[in-house]
Parts: C-alpha cells; structure tokens; sequence
C-alpha cells in the first residue's frame, strides 16, 4: 500500500529537532537519566543530528565544542589491555571487580561513538592513541572470532564487531584483528529468515543484520574472503528480499519480523539495502510519510507517531531521510550525504578517516 504522497508531507522541524539535542547534550533531562551509563553514545546521537542538520556552529559556541572535546578525550583509557573510550566518568565495568583497572576498563561501542563524536567536532586527533587502539582491538577478540565490548569479557555479539571493524577502517590498520576469523563469525550470524541475528542462532534483527552488511563491505579482501566472494548473489537475494519485507503498509520498517514499523529500523533496514545496491526498492515517499509523522510536537523524532522524542530516534531517523531523500518537497527535507558504511555524513567520516588514519600524527 502506497503512503500519502510526499507532496503532502509536513515541513521537516529542523530547528525543534536541533533544539531537542541541544538540551539533551547540555544537561540531559530528567527522561534521558536512565541513559546515563551511555552518555558518550548519546552525546554522539545529539552532536550527528546537529551534524545532519548543518547546525553545529550556528547552535553551539566554540567553548562548547571544545568542552566537549575534552570531556571525551577524559574518557580515553590507558591500561595493560591498550587504549580506548570508557562509557562516562562513572561507568564502573562489570568484569575484573576486584583489579585496579575496574574504572577504566575502555568499551568498543563508546571506542567507537568517541571517535565518530570527536570527528563531528572536527578534533585533530593528537591525542589519539593508535597503537594502543590496536591493542585495545586485539584483547576483544575471543576465539570464535566476535568482539566483546571490554576486554576478556563482557557481552559479545554483531554491533560490537561492527564497531571494530569501523575502528579498523578508520585507522586503516587491520593488525588489530584476525580478519578472517571476523568474517566467518559475521557470516554464522546468517539466519534462516534471510537477515542476520545478534549471535549465531539468533532470530534476524534489522539492526544487527545493518552491522553485519556493513561489516562485510567494510572489510578489506584477504586470500581467504575475497570482499567480491563475501557474499554470494542468492545470499545476497535472501537479504534483500528478507529486509524489504521489513517495510511496513504505514511506510516505516520494522526490526524483525511481524512486529511494527520504528524509526530507527527506516535507517538499519534502509542502510543495508542502500550498501547492497537495492535502494531502489525502498518506498521513499512512504518512508518519508511515516517518519513525517513520528516528529514529536516539541521537537525531535520518536520510534513511533505519538511516541515521546528522543536523540537516538532523531539522528537515525535523519539519516534515513538523508539516503532516501523524498522527491518534489520543500528544502525543509534537504539533508547531507552520509557514508552508510560508517553511520556519519561524508564530510564527517572523510574527516575521521584522514586524521585517524594510523602512521599519522
Ligand atoms: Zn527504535
């Protein structure tokens, strides 16, 4: 079923949705708290959405930046597993309780939204420490191939192997991991379905089958997985027919079979289809419609219409709108281009890549 036409589209908030991050960035608000062990990847939300909508400098003042700045390199760890981003100041890790190190245990999700953060605010990265990145890298690796967030520890699934190996790409510097070993965890993450699950066995999910598309192309070819014998032309099918089918009547996706259309699933579904050369299937006007709608009336975008905003919802829901621009609206829509490999405007990730890049100082 066709969605209204984009014609009829509301104009897109720009101005509501940049506030709504503004004040989260500022002083997370009372029903953003229970968020608080992942300020670095909220913070990283707030500043994408005012990276989507061209508004970083008009809406922020350079101490600002630079405050934010520091408080985030504040969150680069050294320790005998390497170097790499904890959480917040007051994240405690829930492995090696009883070492030293417990505080300032890094997290490769934070790694990873610290490091796309500092390049939204345009850092040089001087204090980068590359090596130690590599090190933190390899200590995530377990045998099967998959990533846990911490070192030797912790929770181990697709999104944290997809963190990885953007940090790798950003660094251009593979050494941090046993390529091959990834892949072939990625690929053991194929479900029945046609999508990919969280872990091997698990039920296909939007989000994690983005990770694993985005993982595959991301990867440089080895003797083992030549990028173009990654993926075969039916598996390929098999994915694209499982995440167009994710598009709901009301225009947006939904994250996993039989359950209802979300915001955020317009950006993993509509990501990895865009990756996998099957953008043309998406239904753009329709999309556009349905996260028209999903604007909350003071400003940002929810999971849903009627739903309550947050910044989470709101950047992904502009990213998506930035890959599938709708057709004949009002220059409210215009939106950036952005690298669906690396989750950040081109402009953005182009930064990151030439200023992460390792061997460069
Ligand atoms: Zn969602």
């Amino acid at each position: 079923m066709k969605a209204a036409a984009s014609e009829s589209l509301p104009p897109l908030a720009r101005n509501s949705h940049a506030m709504h991050c503004k004040l989260c960035l500022s002083g997370l608000p009372f029903s953003q708290v229970e968020m608080d062990s992942s300020r670095i990847a909220l913070g990283f939300y707030c500043l994408g959405t005012l990276d989507l909508l061209g508004v970083l400098e008009t809406k922020t003042t350079p101490s600002e930046r630079e405050a934010w700045r520091n408080w985030l390199w504040e969150q680069q760890t050294h320790g005998r597993y390497g170097s790499g981003f904890k959480p917040s100041p007051y994240m405690t890790s829930d492995i090696l309780l009883d070492e030293e190190s417990e505080f300032d245990t890094p997290h490769l999700i934070m790694t990873y939204t610290a490091l796309m953060s500092l390049a939204i605010l345009r850092d040089d990265f001087s204090k980068l420490d590359r090596p130690g990145i590599l090190k933190f890298l390899r200590s995530c690796q377990r045998g099967d191939g998959s990533f846990s967030a911490s070192p030797n520890g912790g929770e181990a699934d697709l999104r944290i192997v997809y963190c990885a190996f953007v940090i790798s790409s950003l660094l251009d510097d593979w050494s941090g991991m046993n390529v091959d070993a990834a892949i072939a965890y990625v690929q053991r993450c194929s479900s029945y379905e046609g999508g990919y699950g969280q872990t091997p066995f698990g039920e296909a999910l939007g989000g994690t089958t983005y990770c694993a598309v985005a993982s595959l192309y991301l990867a440089p070819s080895t003797p083992l997985s030549p990028i173009e014998h990654r993926l075969s032309s039916s598996e390929r099918s098999r994915i694209i027919r499982w995440l167009v089918q994710k598009q709901t009547s009301l225009g947006g996706f939904s994250g996993r079979t039989a359950k209802a259309a979300d915001a955020c699933y317009c950006f993993w579904c509509g990501a990895a289809l865009n990756i996998l050369g099957a953008g043309d299937l998406v239904d753009s006007a329709a999309l556009a419609s349905f996260l028209g709608k999903c604007q909350y009336q003071f400003g940002g975008i929810s999971k849903a219409p009627s739903e309550r905003a947050d910044p989470y919802h709101t950047y992904l829901s502009l990213a998506a709108l930035a890959i599938y621009k709708p057709k004949g609206t009002n220059e409210s829509w215009e939106l950036p281009q952005v690298d669906v490999l690396r989750n950040a405007t081109v402009d953005t990730a182009l930064w990151a890549r030439n200023r992460i890049r390792a061997g460069e100082v």
